[in-house]
């Protein structure tokens, strides 16, 4: 593919870096976010979200996926400032979530394959726009970029669907078949929210069909459902599998993800798990106010998980695992598919 980057590289919010520059890698959180489905809890406080990646940072990361898509406040100018000031690297993401963060948005929702396409491709090669309701009006090579503190243009590097429980809507295949699409011409990883982990396997399936290798998707937040058997199968098939849903007391305790986790690294599938908590919501920022904070992770998770599978494993699945989903190596495909 002539368009494709250079095959050792990784486009941040601020340019390019090479694998082992990303080091430590938290591969799920939202520095900035806006969406009716929580009304409370935007993000969108420019000085408070970098003040909350520096605590990411403090915390022993090196860089964060923000997995903020299309129309859901990205704020690409103010994410990497963030990231300048932080002294974190940020990957940035463009695609669509499920059906239901676009409610007070149809423009979103009405936009066809081509359409999504042409804005994502936009999104990874030239630059996000200062704010996505330009694509409402504009052509794609029509809007303002947004511009980082290095005087570049703010791209992505992620290619993200959101997906319903049990459903793929006609609106979230459309989103998959310009990801395909997207992934053919750029080479960016694939990143699909799911509801629980349901229909991970059918979105597997709608990909690979189009030539997208599982090794380059993460099923984002697999570990709502701690499934030891569903997460051994699709680890098996060479996706990756998000547990990024630390400090959710609520839903299930910590020491369930340590097991989980535990028990893949003793199937040998340690190389398929990638970290984030998705705290995501402003009253969860200490920044903003709340608790526990992006640093709950690294501060508090991890040192469990390290006295659980050791300081080598944990190591992998924060360095080795993400540069691999992210970054198109070019053999991978072979290697995990051999
Ligand atoms: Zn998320």
């Amino acid at each position: 593919m002539t368009d494709a980057p250079a095959s050792d590289q990784l486009v941040t919010a601020l340019g390019p870096v090479t694998p082992a520059e990303l080091g430590r890698t938290n591969c799920h959180e939202h520095l900035f976010q806006r969406s009716p489905l929580l009304p409370d809890d935007t993000l969108d406080d420019p000085v408070r979200s970098a003040s909350e990646l520096a605590d990411l940072g403090g915390s022993g990361f090196e860089s964060m996926v923000d997995a903020t898509p299309i129309g859901l406040g990205r704020r690409p100018a103010d994410l990497a400032a963030a990231s300048r000031q932080a002294g974190v690297h940020v990957v940035a993401t463009t695609g669509r979530h499920r059906d239901a963060h676009y409610t007070d948005q149809p423009w979103v929702l009405a936009l066809d394959e081509d359409r999504l396409t042409q804005i994502m491709i936009n999104d990874v090669q030239r630059g996000l726009a200062v704010d996505d309701t330009q694509h409402r009006e504009r052509p794609v090579d029509q809007v303002d970029l947004a511009m980082g503190p290095g005087g570049l243009p703010v791209r992505a590097s992620v290619l993200k669907v959101g997906l319903d429980y049990w459903e793929i809507t006609a609106v979230e295949r459309t989103t998959v078949a310009a990801i395909t699409r997207v992934h053919a011409a750029t080479g960016a990883a694939v990143l699909v929210h799911t509801e629980f982990a349901t229909a991970a396997h059918e979105v597997l399936d709608l990909l690979a069909a189009d030539g997208v290798a599982e090794s380059r998707v993460v099923i984002a937040h697999a570990d709502r459902n701690p499934d030891l058997g569903l997460h051994a199968e699709l680890a098996a098939r060479g996706a990756f599998l998000g547990h990024d849903g630390a400090g959710r007391a609520k839903d299930q305790p910590d020491q369930v993800l340590i097991d989980l986790a535990a028990a893949l690294v003793d199937r040998g599938h340690g190389d398929r798990i990638l970290l984030g908590a998705d705290v995501a919501r402003a009253r969860r920022y200490r920044s903003y106010g709340g608790l526990p904070g992006l640093a709950h992770l690294g501060q508090r998770f991890l040192p469990r998980l390290r006295e659980r599978i050791g300081a080598d494993a944990v190591e992998t699945i924060l360095v080795a695992n993400p540069a691999h989903w992210l970054v198109d190596h070019g053999t991978q495909r072979r290697e995990t598919s051999a």
